[in-house]
């Protein structure tokens, strides 16, 4: 298949750069947390990005006990480490190098995720997606998807695309999703190579780049850096560039324009449905 160069006319630019926090979540994993509360408004629909990498075993290992969520997607990708999932309704999952998982919490779920390793490296994300107000109370739903099942293509400047959600260059990847219609690419480029995306220009979109340095619209993104790309009305994608090999995460989305209440795990509309979720989760109604 030959495949036809995007043609961006007006390139997105950076509006920001995020370092994020350091901070532990779970039991006691370290991470850094790239989309803060701050951003959910700047970034819907989505609500959270941590990234963790380590090799200390003391980082990760008390993993993320039993807990609960109601109302949006967590969608995990593991670079590398061994982590399983168990939930309440009796799934299971080992999540290894390269795959992910995407989970629905909707209207509740209680799960654990843990590391099946004791030592060596650990390295990945976790992305929260925001539902809709009309899908908050969907039946919980997931899926993990291996490795070698991510769509994957070489785009005509050279770099290799993986597509986890959304679609790219006419491949469709491993996952779609209404409404917010996300796109979720891993973009590995090579030394002095280039790749074109278009994007709609109603669209929240960051890069985070984690190997090496990208460049977007002139702008160097670090590694463990994350980058806000403005809204423009005129703008018809991005273009990422790179000096020498690089890795970096793609991802865009529809704003949802709905009202956000957060309580740790619970995100829904109203402090009334916050209120609700706590309540369920405390009745053993997950
Ligand atoms: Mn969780």
């Amino acid at each position: 298949m030959i495949m036809k160069q995007a043609a961006i006319t007006h390139p997105r630019r950076v509006e920001r750069l995020v370092a994020g926090q350091a901070t532990s979540d779970g039991a006691g994993v370290k991470l850094t947390r790239l989309l803060t509360h701050d951003l959910q408004r700047r970034l819907d629909p989505f609500l959270m990005l941590d990234a963790f990498k380590t090799d200390k075993p003391e980082d990760y290992i008390a993993g993320f006990p039993s807990h609960p969520h109601r109302g949006f997607e967590t969608v995990t990708y593991m670079i590398a480490g061994r982590m399983r999932h168990r939930d309440n309704a009796g799934h299971e999952g080992l999540l290894q190098n390269g795959d992910v998982q995407w989970m629905t919490a909707g209207r509740g779920i209680v799960h654990s995720e843990m590391p099946e390793q004791e030592d060596g490296a650990m390295e990945g994300f976790q992305l929260w997606l925001n539902l809709a107000a009309k899908d908050k109370m969907s039946p919980p739903w997931y899926r993990d998807i291996k490795s070698a099942d991510i769509p994957e293509f070489t785009a005509p400047e050279g770099a290799r695309v993986r597509v986890i959600a959304g679609g790219s260059h006419g491949v469709t990847g491993a996952i779609e999703r209404p409404v917010t219609l996300p796109l979720y690419l891993d973009i590995h480029l090579g030394a002095g190579q280039s790749y074109a995306q278009e994007l709609p220009a109603a669209y929240n979109v960051f890069v985070c780049v984690y190997r090496g340095e990208a460049t977007v619209g002139g702008t160097a993104i670090g590694e463990r850096k994350m980058a806000l790309l403005a809204n423009d009305p005129e703008a018809d994608g991005v273009v990422l560039g790179a000096a020498a090999p690089a890795r970096a995460l793609l991802i865009a989305g529809m704003p949802l324009n709905e009202p956000i209440a957060q309580y740790g795990p619970f995100v829904m509309n109203t402090q009334q449905e916050i209120y609700q979720a706590i309540a369920d989760f405390q009745h053993g109604a997950f």
